[in-house]
């Protein structure tokens, strides 16, 4: 079915991870629609949905991958509101999360919710048990994989086998060292428990590309990092992979597989 996103960066993320088969006659129609963190308020996050041709009761579950505010913000609302099931592991679930239905997951123990596989994968972060998250139905991967310090072996066996990967390319090494941001803070971001550069994105990528993969890189700094070195650096990826695209804060990315993937998504339509 495909992913889209709310927005996606450290002001906010949202994924949306549809899978399952259509219903007959509603070719339109994910059987389940999940979202993956909602670091939005509640009116953004309606506002965003719409923009999607979607609304928040369309939401079948939530999975939240850290108690980061860009991830967890806008939660307790949004499920509340809407009484819709958040999951999440014991670690983030310390977060409390006020009049929400919470079931903890055990991190790299996989489980099917309502027809769909769930693997939840962790990963080096600075939270209390970061754990990102791969989806699957009968014909599609979906993996959600942002907010990590460091490229693991665990992390690269678990997206290795992907047809669609949000991927963190979070900054440029050189703009956080020469940047403005206060010298405890380069230091986090750049650490083994922060987030990705383009150069750990790109080796990643290296290791799990393949010609049916669609991926999208995001939680792009807005400081460290601009959208034409992203273009160059990861130009050799376009005849690897079946589609590569970028994804803003402010839009976020539109369906990517709803329709037949082709190479039309690629670097004429980035965002
Ligand atoms: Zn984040
Ligand atoms: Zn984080």
């Amino acid at each position: 079915m495909g992913f889209a996103s709310l927005g996606s960066g450290s002001r906010g993320n949202g994924t949306l991870v549809a899978l399952g088969q259509d219903a007959p006659g509603q070719h339109d129609a994910p059987q389940r629609l999940f979202l993956v963190d909602c670091g939005f308020t509640l009116k953004q996050t309606e506002t965003r949905l719409h923009r999607l041709g979607l609304s928040a009761g369309d939401i079948d579950a939530i999975f939240v991958t850290h108690e980061h505010a860009d991830h967890i913000g806008g939660i307790a609302a949004l499920a509340h509101k809407y009484a819709i099931d958040v999951y999440a592991s014991y670690g983030t679930l310390k977060h409390e999360l006020k009049g929400v239905v919470t079931h903890a997951v055990d991190g790299d123990v996989p489980f099917e919710l309502d027809g769909v596989q769930v693997n939840p994968v962790r990963v080096p972060h600075d939270a209390k048990e970061p754990t990102q998250f791969v989806f699957s139905d009968s014909t599609e991967t979906i993996g959600v994989l942002s907010d990590l310090g460091c490229v693991t072996g665990h992390v690269v066996e678990q997206f290795s086998h992907c047809t669609h990967l949000l991927l963190e390319a979070n900054h440029d090494s050189h703009m956080l060292r020469t940047g403005s941001y206060p010298p405890r803070l380069k230091q986090r971001v750049g650490a083994d428990y922060g987030h990705l550069s383009n150069e750990q994105a790109w080796e990643l990528l290296q290791r799990v590309a393949h010609q049916d993969l669609s991926v999208v890189l995001g939680h792009i700094s807005e400081q460290n990092n601009n959208l034409a070195l992203l273009q160059r650096e990861f130009a050799s990826f376009t005849e690897q992979l079946g589609g590569l695209a970028f994804a803003s804060q402010d839009d976020g990315f539109g369906w990517v597989g709803r329709r037949p993937l082709t190479r039309q998504i690629s670097f004429a339509n980035l965002v």
